[in-house]
């Protein structure tokens, strides 16, 4: 599968980049390290003119913990430098170990925290080549107006499924949006919009520049995990991330999100909610689970039955529980 011809756009300095957004609008697709939109291209899910290429733009890059324990994490910084970061490792581990299980290694030193927040949705009946979607009549999310998943929809539930948003999430994180119109600053729950099509609020002119995390999430003991079909370098197929603080051997503050089983990676404040105040046990870690399967509308967007997906969410938030409270 060829690259569709493109022209490629290198700004040096973040003001150029928005720049050469505004002016060439609806007809360029932003590329940090380009290991979800090369392959998307190259099936011609895009075929935009331009490429903005952001390696040049340094500032975007790095993570600088600040004074009292919050961190800023430039939007370019590589999955590798994330999962091999000890600052983070030490105070948001929940970040770096769902850094670490994304795809494998070679992608990790390419890909950016950025780019999977970014990360488009994902379907069997959308990631395929130009000639696949052509004979299935394509869908709704591109050049179709029927979905194969939910016949008779008019929704698209391609699965958001990049790894670490679950556990940005879980940390209260916010980002940085800047475009022409200025910068502004939101959590990153605000971002998704809950629809597999149109999946983020972001504008064609905007770029996300930063992701912040809160002093008050630091130091929550924290686990991903994660289901995916060739264990050294795969997409999840169903993913949850769990932090934890306690105190007096119970349990202050809990969060549980997950990920590849909606069309946006999801909070469930339920599940952490009930951990509260309690010391967790066997029922507690199961109650969770059953609260977080519950709230998975996992369909037929990938090789693995969505039964089975939501059940390894009971399984894996379960899991992720009783690990959480034992660190
Ligand atoms: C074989 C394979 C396995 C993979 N496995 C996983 C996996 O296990 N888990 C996982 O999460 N991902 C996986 N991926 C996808 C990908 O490698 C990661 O999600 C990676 O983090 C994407 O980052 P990137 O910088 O390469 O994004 P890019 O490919 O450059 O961009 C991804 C999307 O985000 C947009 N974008 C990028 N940066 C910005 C920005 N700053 N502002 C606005 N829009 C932006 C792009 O326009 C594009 O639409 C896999 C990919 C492959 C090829």
């Amino acid at each position: 599968m060829s690259l569709p011809q493109f022209r490629l756009l290198r700004p040096r300095a973040l003001n150029e980049a928005i720049d050469s957004l505004a002016t060439h609008e609806g007809n360029v697709r932003v590329l940090s390290g380009g290991t979800d939109l090369i392959p998307s291209m190259r099936q011609k899910l895009f075929e935009p003119e331009y490429v903005l290429d952001l390696h040049g733009v340094t500032e975007l890059r790095g993570i600088r913990p600040q004074s009292d324990s919050a961190v800023e994490i430039g939007a370019l910084t590589t999955l590798s430098a994330i999962e091999k970061s000890s600052y983070l490792r030490r105070h948001f581990s929940v970040l770096t170990e769902a850094a670490a299980t994304v795809a494998s290694p070679v992608l990790r030193n390419m890909g950016t925290i950025g780019g999977n927040i970014c990360l488009d949705t994902r379907c069997l009946w959308y990631n395929q080549s130009l000639t696949w979607r052509k004979g299935c009549g394509y869908c709704i999310k591109k050049d179709g107006d029927l979905c194969h998943v939910a016949p008779g929809g008019t929704k698209c539930w391609a699965a958001f499924s990049a790894d670490t948003p679950p556990a940005l999430l879980c940390l209260n994180a916010q980002i940085e949006i800047v475009g022409p119109n200025g910068t502004r600053r939101i959590p990153l729950k605000e971002f998704y919009t809950g629809d597999g099509e149109k999946y983020r609020t972001l504008l064609p002119t905007e770029l996300v520049t930063r992701v912040f995390l809160p002093r008050e999430s630091a130091d929550y003991h924290g686990v991903y995990r994660k289901l995916r079909v060739r264990g050294s370098i795969d997409y999840p197929l169903a993913g949850v991330a769990v932090v934890m603080k306690h105190s007096n051997g119970q349990v202050e503050d809990a969060r549980i999100a997950m990920t590849a089983v909606n069309p946006a990676p999801i909070l469930v404040q339920r599940a952490g909610e009930m951990l509260i105040g309690k010391v967790i046990d066997d029922a507690l870690a199961e109650a969770a689970g059953d609260i977080a399967a519950r709230t998975a509308k996992p369909l037929t967007t990938s090789a693995l039955t969505p039964e089975y997906r939501r059940e390894m969410i009971r399984v894996f938030t379960k899991r992720a529980v009783l690990a959480a409270a034992s660190n």
